[in-house]
């Protein structure tokens, strides 16, 4: 199938200035993607993830923030246009699930004037009674019965807050979905559950999606791309196959990632955490921004730029990049 570009974010920087000390949350971030695809952008809480997704939505601090680079989104740089266009994109072409539905949802509205609401800001003409059977045909698409559209939040469970926020974020047919960590506050089973329903309206609407998270298993079973994010740098970046081939040469972030999961192939006592800690954006090292943690760190490593390689595709930030593939 032809694959049609929807994406294209190009060296873009965000700062956070706060009592004069200046942090820098993403740096020369570069990425694409294209319509009907799933990225899965991966990293550490500080990795720079959600003030990347912050960046799409036009969501940065307005005082403190100072973003620079090219966001191109059907034909917008994003990084450019005013709150009043970013008012027109929000929602209807771009929209987001937030990490956490307990705190995401007015808890004096019902459920269904929530989704309502989104539907109408974008839709100005619908008549009442449309409005109310696109609530429906939404409720029902998250697997909730539109019988329960007059309820409040309190009356739903984490799993059931969570479809909410997900008919929320779907109920105009976005273009582009970013979902920040969406099952992190739910428990095993209905992360699943979550995570199967997601899927399949990815597929129904054909919508793109960033998927922010930490988690490796959740990226396996839904991504089709993979960022992976370190220090608000994309340090490696390529289709699923490329990132989860072990036999291939990868970022040594990328490898303590892996490290620190549990592998059914691979007989051990115990996993192996990443040492050391993600660095104060205020306080980044020189050089490369792993090298405090690299177990693979060479003199090289502590100063001046890091080159990236690319692969067909498969991209690295790392001296090491070049190498041979691990056989
Ligand atoms: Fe490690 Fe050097 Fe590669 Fe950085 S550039 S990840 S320190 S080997």
């Amino acid at each position: 199938m032809e694959r049609e570009k929807l994406l294209d974010i190009r060296d873009l920087s965000v700062r956070y200035t706060t009592d004069g000390i200046i942090s820098r949350a993403v740096n020369h971030v570069s990425f694409s993607l294209d319509k009907g695809r799933i990225l899965g952008l991966v990293g550490e809480t500080g990795a720079g993830k959600t003030t990347t997704a912050l960046s799409l939505m036009g969501l940065l601090p307005k005082y403190t923030s100072e973003i620079e680079g090219e966001l191109q989104f059907q034909g917008k740089d994003l990084a450019k246009i005013s709150e009043k266009e970013f008012r027109n994109i929000r929602g209807r072409h771009i929209s987001m699930i937030m990490q956490d539905p307990m705190t995401s949802l007015n808890p004096v509205f019902r459920v269904g004037d929530q989704i309502a609401d989104v539907i109408k800001i974008h839709n100005k003409g619908m008549k009442k009674n449309e409005v109310n059977e696109e609530v429906d045909r939404i409720l029902t698409m998250v697997g909730i019965s539109p019988d329960r559209k007059n309820e409040y939040p309190h009356q739903f469970s984490g799993g059931m807050k969570q479809r909410v926020m997900i008919a929320i974020a779907i109920a105009c047919k976005p273009d582009l979905l970013i979902a920040d960590e969406p099952t992190t506050a739910l428990d095993v089973t209905i992360q699943a559950q979550v995570i199967k329903m997601m899927k399949n309206l990815q597929k129904e609407l054909g919508s793109a999606v960033i998927l922010i998270t930490h988690d490796l298993g959740l990226v396996a079973n839904f991504c089709d791309d993979v960022a992976i994010m370190y220090a608000g740098e994309i340090v490696e970046y390529g289709t699923l196959e490329d990132v989860f081939d072990r036999t291939k040469r990868h970022h040594p972030y990328t490898d303590g990632l892996f490290g620190a999961i549990p592998n059914l192939t691979v007989k051990t006592d115990r996993l192996t955490p990443i040492a050391g800690m993600t660095p104060n954006p205020a306080e980044l090292p020189e050089g490369c921004k792993f090298h405090p943690r690299c177990p693979r760190c060479m003199e090289k490593c502590e100063s001046g730029e890091v080159p990236v390689s690319v692969r067909d595709g498969h991209r690295m930030q790392c001296h090491l990049a070049l190498e041979e593939d691990v056989k």
